[in-house]
């Protein structure tokens, strides 16, 4: 509807100026003929003075010369009395255009004489010393005029009005045809919404791929989106209540062994204890999970020495190593920001699983260095049964296990290395894994170093008085 209003606006316009502009045109060349006509009789004319009056002398022929194409002419005196009329005139006897003969210059105007409408110049006659002694009146008829400007008007009009009914068809048409497929999305967003069904698409076959497509096929990804996440917190869920019933069974089976012996059995008791301290734990890995999702994971943010934590993870891991043997590659000196007790637990859950997945008499292998663009890369290496390549993708997914019954067997929830991957990415860094299939695995972390501090100490002196000619020492600190 805007469309066809503002173009109705400018046809309009531009009919206007058109018309105008011809009207004018057209009046402009009738003027000026006639009144080259009326100049023409009055250049033939003669003067003749006689006794202090003068003469005009017109030849009647002259008046007549242009009867022929109808142009009507009249010659008047100064006085306004009638002098003569060319013959298609006959004996009409009133001034064509009165007006005209009160000025002393050149003149024109439109004119009704028994309903045909003229335009009349009236050119006066001057001797050579300003003395006016007529007119010649040259008139014709408008009626070519008027046709021409009925007929462009027509034009203008008629073809105006099919123009903005053509756009305003062919408007309303496009603007149909563009936001159809919106109606789709738009049934096709109520219909999830009736039906809680996030599997559903809008049908992309003959939609094209403008502006409407595009947002169709972005609707389409956010839905693939959705419905992957859907997915993932519906396993999340299965996943949390499995693992939190797994050890609930044992105590209770526990605890009904205790009571049918009525006295405490140390095996039952020290299951019970072992299978509540699991679950304990898997519950502080929820919450850890849950309050870095949620963005409320209480952080310090101090400077840690990376290489003083990875010789105290050392050493608390050979605990753990039983058969595996566990050392120390190259290791740099290195500090970042961040909180020392979640940095420990991030090294101790790569350096647990290392362990728990090398066979013994395998290899563990811990090390850190510095490396461009100042990171801190950590890395945890062993040589155990690695990890397929295919599964790679997903070892950092909340309780994935690539085999479930033997990491269950070791203790572990399938947590550890997706609160090690948080850890990480609330430190600004990230982890990768990589394997050489059964040669064993490798992870590495990579955390943005602290800026290094610069403190400036004036030189101490015995003499306290300052002397500007001795130079400051700086001093380079870590952290
Ligand atoms: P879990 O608590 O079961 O160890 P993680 O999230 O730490 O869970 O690890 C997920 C899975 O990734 C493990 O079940 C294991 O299959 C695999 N994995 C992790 N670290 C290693 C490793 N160093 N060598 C081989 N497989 C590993």
């Amino acid at each position: 509807m805007w469309y066809s209003a503002v173009l109705a606006v400018i046809i309009i316009l531009f009919g206007l100026v058109v018309y105008g502009l011809t009207a004018f045109t057209l009046l402009s060349q009738v003027d000026n003929s006639l009144s080259q006509t009326a100049k023409d009789i009055i250049n033939t004319s003669q003067m003749r003075r006689q006794l202090d009056v003068l003469f005009l002398l017109i030849p009647q022929q002259e008046v007549n010369r242009f009867s022929a194409s109808r142009v009507y002419v009249q010659v008047w005196r100064a006085n306004g009395t009638w002098v003569a009329n060319s013959e298609n005139l006959g004996d009409y006897k009133a001034s064509l255009d009165p007006a005209g003969l009160t000025r002393t210059h050149g003149s024109s105007g439109d004119v009704v004489i028994d309903n045909a409408r003229l335009r009349v110049v009236t050119e006066p006659i001057v001797t050579t010393n300003g003395q006016l002694l007529g007119y010649v009146q040259a008139a014709s008829s408008l009626d070519q005029v008027d046709l021409a400007k009925n007929a462009l008007l027509l034009v203008l009009v008629t073809g105006g009005l099919a123009a903005v009914l053509l756009a305003a068809m062919v408007g309303w048409l496009s603007a149909n045809r563009a936001l159809r497929p919106l109606d789709t999305i738009t049934q096709t967003a109520l219909q999830i919404t009736r039906a809680d069904d996030l599997s559903r698409r809008i049908p992309l076959a003959g939609v094209p791929q403008d502006e409407v497509g595009r947002l169709a096929q972005a609707f389409n990804d956010t839905l693939e989106r959705l419905e992957r996440l859907f997915n993932a917190q519906r396993r999340f869920l299965a996943d949390v209540s499995h693992e939190l019933r797994t050890p609930l069974t044992t105590i209770r089976g526990n605890v009904d062994l205790l009571r049918r012996m009525g006295g405490a059995d140390a095996t039952s008791l020290d299951a019970i204890q072992s299978e509540a301290e699991r679950m304990s734990r898997l519950v502080g890995d929820l919450l850890l999970l849950a309050q870095s999702d949620a963005g409320t994971l209480p952080l310090a943010r101090n400077p840690v020495e990376l290489d003083t934590l990875l010789l105290e993870v050392f050493r608390e891991a050979q605990v753990l190593a039983g058969g595996v043997v566990l050392q120390i590659g190259e290791i740099d000196q290195a500090v970042v920001n961040g909180d020392r007790d979640r940095l420990k637990q991030l090294l101790l859950n790569l350096v647990s699983n290392a362990i728990k997945f090398t066979p013994e008499g395998g290899r563990v292998t811990l090390g850190l260095a510095r490396t461009a663009g100042n990171w801190a890369r950590l890395v945890v290496t062993d040589t155990g049964v690695g990890i397929p390549p295919a599964e790679l993708p997903f070892i950092f997914e909340r309780f994935y296990r690539i085999d479930k019954a033997r990491t269950r067997a070791a203790g572990g929830a399938g947590l550890g290395l997706a609160i090690a991957q948080r850890i990480a990415q609330v430190h600004g860094g990230r982890i990768e894994a990589s394997s050489a299939g059964a040669g064993g695995s490798t992870f590495c972390v990579w955390l943005p170093l602290a800026p290094e501090r610069v403190v400036i100490e004036a030189v101490k002196l015995t003499d306290t008085r300052p002397n500007p000619a001795l130079p400051a020492r700086v001093v380079k600190r870590r952290g």
